[in-house]
């Protein structure tokens, strides 16, 4: 591997992709982007065309490592060929069913080998949607039609962790806490009430509250900042003391991030509702699961007034469905849970190395497969946000073959399960050539 593989960024762009960028700079709008700079001339986007496990190609013809498995989606690597017969072979024979008042045999299957993952009759039923924040928005409207529908109407509240984040849909917004993503949306959605511990949640009149909702383990929109080790169950034991649902949103640790297949498995919590998305398809395609309990799903039964209203379109799409099953498939057939542990200590140790040779990094946080590195200045102070470190660092890797985001100046590196140690140096090497500038 030569040491700067995407050094002439500057040679003359093929037609084809400037074509593309033209059209996607007149027409395209992204997400959480300052169009205005998208568009001006000498910042023009990668054109992503290719996947091949943990590498991605852009339309020059640059290889780079998945270094965030766009964006915390990819679980075994790009066009996985486990993934691709299975979602080939689902396109030829079905591509769309309504799973309102009908099912197929791809969503029958894949809500029984959800469940089998946790402990027997722990979260017995499946709801699918399409994407993390739909996930929880299901999550919330059952949590909040259950109690109409048990005689405890006035428990309509829901609580969430300060500098948590579970979606941009309104309803999944509200509960975000992560000011500058939800501030200026706040007097719509929901009323939530925020609180940072256990102390404050101990505080609050708990017979009004629905649910809690936590991100186990890990806040990820918060600059992947950890919980104290012990935090989940106390919350669990707080719950079940006051009669509170806990909603575990597992839209990023679940399948494997943390090192176990789910978050709350680490500490043997088992929530009353789990929200699942990004991982589900192994990165493949948008499916979403929200899982709950055989008593939650008890409270629905009866009248049409008690049937749980809320669907989508493309619910349980089958192939979503074909995905996700190929999805769990690999990790029975590849053994992945059990490769991780050497993985997971090989990026500590890069990590180590990384904040002894560069003063620039303030800390390292790590759970599992997932990892922030935070950037401040040599004093301990923060960079003027101006700078946009992170931003800069992040480009310049890109140089030196590894794509990744930060959020604000922590450094996401959340690379797909199927990294080997050499990617793993690779990915470290391009972020300390990146740090040298
Ligand atoms: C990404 C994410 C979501 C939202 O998922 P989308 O698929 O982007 O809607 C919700 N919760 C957590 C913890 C996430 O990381």
């Amino acid at each position: 591997m030569t040491d700067d593989p995407n050094r002439d960024q500057c040679l003359a762009m093929r037609d084809d992709t400037r074509r593309w960028i033209q059209a996607d700079q007149t027409h395209a709008w992204h997400p959480f982007t300052r169009q205005r700079e998208w568009c001006t001339p000498g910042r023009e986007p990668l054109v992503m065309v290719k996947g091949d496990g943990v590498w991605l190609w852009d339309s020059e013809g640059r290889k780079y490592l998945d270094g965030n498995s766009s964006i915390w989606t990819n679980i075994h690597g790009h066009s996985h060929p486990a993934l691709v017969a299975a979602v080939q072979k689902q396109a030829a024979v079905l591509g769309h069913s309504s799973f309102l008042g009908l099912t197929h045999p791809l969503a029958a299957d894949l809500a029984e080998a959800l469940c089998a993952l946790l402990a027997p009759s722990a979260l017995e039923r499946v709801f699918f949607s399409d994407d993390g924040s739909t996930a929880v928005e299901c999550a919330l409207k059952m949590a909040v039609q259950y109690r109409m529908q048990t005689g405890e109407p006035e428990r309509s509240q829901f609580v969430a962790f300060a500098n948590g984040y579970h979606g941009d849909t309104l309803g999944a917004a509200s509960l975000g806490g992560v000011a500058r993503f939800f501030e200026r949306f706040s007097n719509c959605g929901y009323n939530v009430i925020f609180v940072s511990n256990l102390d404050e949640l101990s505080h609050l009149d708990a017979t009004k509250i629905a649910a809690v909702i936590i991100e186990p383990l890990i806040q990820g929109v918060n600059e992947m900042r950890l919980w104290p080790t012990g935090f989940l169950t106390d919350l669990k034991t707080w719950c079940e003391r006051h009669v509170v649902h806990l909603i575990a949103d597992e839209v990023m640790t679940g399948f494997g991030r943390t090192g176990s297949m789910f978050a709350c498995q680490k500490e043997n919590v088992t929530p009353d509702f789990l929200c699942l998305a990004k991982g589900l398809t192994g990165g493949m395609m948008p499916l979403a699961a929200t899982l709950t309990t055989g008593r939650i799903y008890d409270a629905f039964l009866g009248d049409a007034e008690k049937a749980f209203y809320y669907g989508h379109s493309y619910t349980a799409n089958p192939l979503g469905c074909a995905a996700a099953l190929a999805n769990l498939m690999i990790f029975r057939d590849e053994q992945t849970l059990s490769t991780l542990p050497e993985k997971i200590c090989h990026i500590q140790k890069c990590l180590t190395a990384l904040k002894a040779s560069h003063p620039q990094v303030h800390e390292v946080r790590q759970c599992g497969m997932i990892a922030g590195i935070e950037l401040r200045r040599a004093d301990g102070e923060k960079f003027p946000v101006s700078e946009r470190m992170g931003e800069q660092i992040c480009h310049a890797a890109r140089a030196h073959g590894l794509l990744t985001r930060p959020i604000l100046d922590t450094i996401v590196f959340m690379p797909p399960l199927c990294i080997s140690r050499a990617e793993i140096d690779h990915a470290f090497h391009a972020l300390q050539q990146a740090m040298k500038c």
